[in-house]
């Protein structure tokens, strides 16, 4: 029970054993034993190896408790394997593959570099130097689109992510985004801390001209910068506005004119107030008309017609 209490605060799994423990100045030291586990070469995937020595001594960085680095010592046996000849060390699945850091330590890492954080704060939050932090954001990758869909779908969103500048020597925060989706499967191709037309005619062009070509359908707000890139980039596709900005554009031209009808009333004037308060008659459906606003509704449309 004890043992479980003290894997449980330090983030160990549960079949680690701690040995000792040893407080320093601003840091914890562990020495832990952990039970073998299956025998599997990396290098043939055989199973048919055999313990070769006892090992070295391996220190790894773990996940820091309360504010406080943790260091974890352990000893790791090396295996040798009958199928390859070859030599592999012990390596439990709670370690990170590459990294001198534990698998928990790597998650959070990763989930401080999603904030708006610096390197050095990152390292400090977590209890390590910078230059582990640095390795690991270079094991971050992504992989490029090679491929456009049939059918794209463009559209900005609100985020927080920066760019690096490295003119002004410092990260840009962007505040717009764009979100490039595969129309057809729906799915998210890419997304881009930019929403400058000129950006995204570069992003495209990297596509070769059959890639772009094969686009046919390419759908949008009414963004003049998305519709230019269209037109620009993808000259064999049809522009789809989407449903949605289609009918705000309308009811918005609609309001326009309500709104400079009005303004040629005098406040005095019946059909001033009429107008006034008929917007939402306006876009209502039919049914709604027929039913809600029977009086108002042949005054308004006259005055309308009429302009
Ligand atoms: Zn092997």
């Amino acid at each position: 029970m004890a043992t479980k209490i003290v894997n449980s605060l330090a983030g160990l799994p549960a079949e680690v054993t701690v040995k000792k423990l040893v407080k320093r100045s601003n840091y914890d030291e562990l020495w832990i034993s952990f039970p073998e586990s299956e025998r599997i070469c990396p290098h043939c995937s055989s199973q048919d190896c055999i313990i070769k020595d006892s090992g070295k001594n391996y220190t790894v960085y773990h996940s820091a408790v309360h504010h406080r680095s943790t260091h974890l010592h352990m000893q790791r046996k090396r295996y040798y394997c009958k199928s390859c000849r070859r030599t592999f060390m012990q390596h439990p699945d709670w370690l990170h593959p590459t990294l001198h850091i534990t698998q928990l330590l790597h998650i959070n890492i990763c989930l401080s570099l999603t904030k708006m954080l610096s390197l050095r704060t990152v390292a400090e939050e977590n209890g390590v130097s910078e230059s582990i932090v640095y390795s690991d954001l270079d094991l971050i990758s992504f992989d490029t689109v090679k491929s456009l869909p049939q059918t794209i779908a463009i559209d900005e969103f609100k985020g927080d992510s920066s760019t690096w500048s490295s003119d002004r020597q410092r990260w840009i925060k962007a505040k717009y985004h764009t979100n490039i989706i595969d129309g057809d499967s729906r799915s998210v191709i890419d997304i881009l801390p930019v929403i400058r037309a000129s950006d995204l005619k570069k992003y495209f062009r990297q596509f070769p001209k059959h890639e772009r070509d094969n686009v046919h359908f390419y759908c949008c707000d009414m963004h003049n910068g998305f519709v230019s890139v269209a037109r620009d980039v993808f000259p064999q596709a049809v522009i789809c506005i989407d449903m949605f900005h289609v009918i705000k554009h309308l009811n918005d031209c609609v309001s326009k004119i309500r709104r400079q009808l009005q303004r040629e009333l005098e406040p005095t004037d019946p059909d001033y107030k009429l107008l006034k308060g008929s917007m939402r008659m306006l876009i209502a459906k039919q049914s709604s008309i027929d039913a809600k606003y029977d009086q108002k509704a042949p005054v308004v449309k006259k005055r309308l017609i009429n302009c």
